[in-house]
């Protein structure tokens, strides 16, 4: 069954109807509060309260395990405003006490009807915090808005957000230089990541697995990335965010449902639905096969880009290579 965003949004429990029924009275940790939602892959039935309490935990022992966050880094956190970034400056925010400083770093791509409320609701989120905003911008950054860069659908074989991802990669890595930060967390959950590996092998990109390990930068990126949320199912963010209260968006992105990963996406999920816990052994393997190829160093050659200089692993980096197809094909940029 698919997930909708709007039940999500009004309740996440009906997405499943019958889970409410079939689920024990008490929750399993505290044994005190009724439960609320079954975790199927671990069997534990939860109340509100444990189940917020263990995600972030999880969490915590994630940045732990993987040695993401040090004591004393200022960490750059990529926050869309979606729910996932959100709750992932949330709890960073949760975790942070005293031992590391965070920035958030949002990126306007300049999609007109969409934005507009996301950076809202990070500006929200971070003065409740009292955390610090660095924004940059397509358009201040490249000279055109994701509008502007995506109008010749007809003519192009890349999908939308395969040309976006790039632009948006870029764009954090200026926003983190900017706010001068050691490390960048990004809200890519357990699903991302097991869709990630597998559109990789779909389309024959092996030298990208080993980018997927979790302890190297990746192409290009001259500040350390992590990903806290690496362990979290996407569910449970979504559980998370409509506890904690983090508003939900009313518009998705309009260029979001194109390309493969939504077919991955569903199939990922259906085969959950019948295998309780099949993303997680995903998950496992993926993890393995890419630092296996992050071993290799061939996997991680970068060379400065001929044109802007930044880190690249040929010629032309990939920001380069699709401001020109950009720059040729679009009727705004000329
Ligand atoms: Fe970019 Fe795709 Fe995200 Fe839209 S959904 S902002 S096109 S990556
Ligand atoms: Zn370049």
């Amino acid at each position: 069954m698919k997930t909708s965003k709007l039940a999500l949004r009004e309740n996440p429990l009906r997405f499943d109807p019958g889970r409410a029924a079939r689920l024990p009275l008490e929750c399993s940790r505290c044994g005190a509060r009724p439960s609320f939602y079954t975790r199927r892959y671990s069997g534990e039935s939860l109340c509100q309260e444990c189940f917020v309490e263990t995600t972030v935990d999880k969490v915590r022992r994630t940045i732990a395990k993987h040695k993401m966050i040090e004591r004393g880094d200022r960490v750059g956190v990529a926050v869309s405003g979606g729910k996932d970034s959100l709750s992932l400056l949330k709890i960073l925010h949760q975790l942070s006490a005293g031992r590391y400083e965070l920035v958030a770093l949002t990126v306007d791509e300049g999609v007109a009807g969409y934005r507009d409320e996301a950076v809202a609701n990070v500006k929200g989120l971070c003065s409740q915090l009292g955390v610090e905003l660095v924004l940059v911008s397509y358009s201040g950054l490249f000279g055109f808005s994701l509008d502007q860069a995506l109008d010749w659908k007809d003519e192009r074989e890349q999908s939308s957000c395969s040309i976006c991802g790039v632009f948006r990669r870029r764009a954090i890595d200026e926003a983190a230089a900017k706010a001068k930060v050691d490390v960048v967390a990004t809200a890519h959950n357990l699903d991302d990541y097991v869709q990630t590996f597998m559109l990789n092998l779909l389309h024959g990109d092996v030298d990208r697995l080993g980018w997927l390990d979790l302890a190297t930068k990746g192409e290009g990126f001259p500040i350390r990335r992590v990903k806290p949320f690496t362990e979290i199912y996407e569910e449970e963010i979504a559980l998370y965010a409509y506890l904690s209260k983090i508003p939900f968006q009313s518009v998705s992105c309009p260029y979001m449902h194109e390309g493969l990963r939504s077919e991955v996406r569903d199939d990922l999920n259906e085969m959950e639905a019948k295998h309780a816990g099949i993303k997680n052994v995903l998950l496992g393997s993926a993890l393995e096969v890419a630092s296996r190829l992050s071993d290799n160093e061939s996997a991680k050659t970068s060379m400065p880009c001929e044109r802007c200089g930044k880190p690249s692993s040929s010629g032309l980096c990939g920001v380069c290579r699709m401001t020109e197809l950009v720059r040729q094909h679009s009727k705004y940029t000329g």
